[in-house]
């Protein structure tokens, strides 16, 4: 069997080194060897874990984030309940859990899950069994228009991104070559510039030699879609990753296999490739679009304005002494700074008129 490594290489000879975000959408995405398209990711047999399956209240917190946002919205049935990434579906499954609430809206909600991965896929259809509704898509562009509600978890930073690297000569694009002595995978620089780099938000800030500028054309491009969407028929969307409040320079490029950190370029398609989001990047183009933005704020403050703590004390009055533990040290991995509490932020996009959203 071909291994993607030698797909990559055959590419490469025949068209000279790739920009990285080629790469990570063929690491990540190819439909026979990307990582995404060939195993389940999450959980403690996998290569990282979320903040949905380490705690049910992330997403009964965002389903109450959903419940006011659409009570708010004036109550429209039926309306889009569109997830990106939605992993094993636990963030959907809490969050309708939660959002009964609210009596009408799991009844108006049509579920658009956006995902490119069959396995995943399955595994969403076995969770969300029974619910109204379920269509799947590949991208946000086939979801009908219509008011929206949106949540992506840890979604925008699967998002290919490309980066550049200032040299003399100025900054230039960062290539995934061949390294012809070994014919294993090395960065290289592109040599002639590329005029998107006036659109890159962390290049325009200046830079040293050296320095690395990334730019995630794919987000950009699904938070201008999204703001349009919301701005012309209602509605919010709510979007939390790891990421940075202000556009900086630094190469965020990340890969995880078995829960530890690898090399990004040793084996494609086996392990997680990532990038922080840039938020305020989302932010500009959002609003370039009408809308309006809500936060960012961390995941702790977040959490804790949306009443993780009473969640969690409500929680504990059924639970014995070790589901007590299992609860505060769950709650205690998602919000304490040097957890996920701090580098994880939230964030909204929304109609003007409904900002700010719940608990920013
Ligand atoms: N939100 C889930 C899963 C996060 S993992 C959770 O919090 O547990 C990233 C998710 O995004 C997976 O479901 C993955 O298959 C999906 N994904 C990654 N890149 C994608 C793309 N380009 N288009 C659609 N889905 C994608």
């Amino acid at each position: 069997m071909t291994t993607l490594l030698e797909v990559l290489r055959r590419q490469i000879a025949a068209d000279g080194p790739m920009p990285l975000d080629r790469y990570m959408a063929l690491a990540l995405g190819d439909r026979r060897h990307g990582y995404y398209a060939t195993r389940d990711p999450l959980g403690g047999a996998g290569d990282f874990v979320t903040a949905p399956e380490i705690s049910q209240i992330f997403g009964e917190l965002i389903g109450i984030w959903l419940a006011d946002t659409w009570d708010r919205m004036g109550r429209p049935g039926p309306f889009r309940l569109i997830e990106f990434g939605p992993g094993h579906g636990t963030l959907m499954h809490d969050a309708l859990r939660a959002a009964r609430v609210m009596p009408g809206l799991v009844e108006s909600a049509r579920i658009h899950l956006i995902e490119t991965s069959p396995v995943l896929r399955r595994k969403q259809a076995d969770t969300l069994a029974g619910m109204p509704s379920v269509a799947w898509h590949d991208q946000l562009a086939d979801v009908p228009d219509g008011p929206t509600l949106a949540v992506a978890n840890e979604f925008f930073d699967a998002l290919p991104v490309r980066q550049f690297q200032y040299i003399d000569a100025g900054w230039r694009e960062r290539m995934v070559a061949v390294d012809p002595e070994t014919g294993t995978l090395r960065f290289a620089v592109s040599e002639r510039p590329d005029p998107i780099i006036e659109q890159v938000p962390a290049a325009n800030a200046g830079g040293t030699i050296g320095a690395i500028a990334e730019f995630c054309p794919a987000a950009q491009a699904i938070a201008g879609d999204l703001a349009r969407r919301l701005v012309a028929a209602g509605g919010a969307a709510l979007i939390v990753d790891y990421g940075y409040l202000r556009s900086a320079t630094g190469d965020t490029l990340q890969a995880v296999r078995r829960h530890r950190r690898a090399d990004p370029l040793a084996a494609p398609g086996e392990a997680d490739l990532t990038a922080h989001v840039d938020f305020a990047a989302l932010a500009r183009t959002a609003r370039a679009a009408g809308a309006e933005i809500s936060g960012p704020a961390t995941q702790s403050d977040w959490l804790t304005r949306m009443g993780v703590v009473e969640r969690a004390a409500m929680l504990k009055q059924s639970a014995n002494e070790r589901q007590a533990a299992e609860i505060d040290s769950a709650v205690d991995r998602l919000t304490t700074a040097n957890q996920m509490g701090q580098v994880f932020k939230s964030m909204s996009i929304s109609a003007p008129s409904l900002a700010p959203t719940a608990g920013f």
